[in-house]
């Protein structure tokens, strides 16, 4: 666990080499219970990728809706589930093919802003994240979009 650089953790989830400064959103898509104990580490450098961005929240293993979302604000982030202060997973996340719900569509006019419906998102591309709405078909940078 010393790789990790913060304090080893009972129970919980680490989300490490998050892209420097990306913290914020990704904690912003865990969207912590009031309760929730959450550590965020930003700017260690990373040999990998030269600064990294780290975030731990004890006594949560995160859905696989929210690893999802954090893949696209965080591509090559690694989420580690701690039991018993032992690692028992550990996996890069991965963008999926299509993306309901979490993403919400950067055109004013698109139907699914209109309507109270679920948003759905096909992945073009990686890397560079670039998503296409299935309901308005344009296509978007990442960077572009609203990711909860
Ligand atoms: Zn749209």
């Amino acid at each position: 666990m010393k790789h990790l650089k913060v304090d080893p953790i009972k129970e919980g989830t680490v989300i490490d080499h998050i892209p420097a400064n990306r913290a914020l959103q990704v904690i912003n898509i865990i969207n912590p219970d009031k309760e929730d104990i959450v550590t965020v580490g930003i700017n260690f450098s990373s040999k990998k990728f030269g600064r990294k961005d780290i975030v731990k929240i004890e006594g949560r293993e995160l859905s696989p809706t929210v690893v999802n979302s954090i893949a696209l604000v965080a591509p090559h982030a690694n989420v580690i589930i701690i039991r018993d202060y032992e690692v028992v997973n550990k996996r890069l996340v991965q963008i999926p093919d299509e993306i309901y719900k979490s993403v919400i569509c950067g055109n004013p006019k698109c139907v699914s802003n209109a309507e109270q419906m679920d948003t759905h998102f096909i992945t073009v591309s990686r890397n560079p994240v670039m998503l296409r709405c299935h309901y308005c078909e344009r296509v978007f940078h990442i960077d572009e979009l609203r990711v909860e």
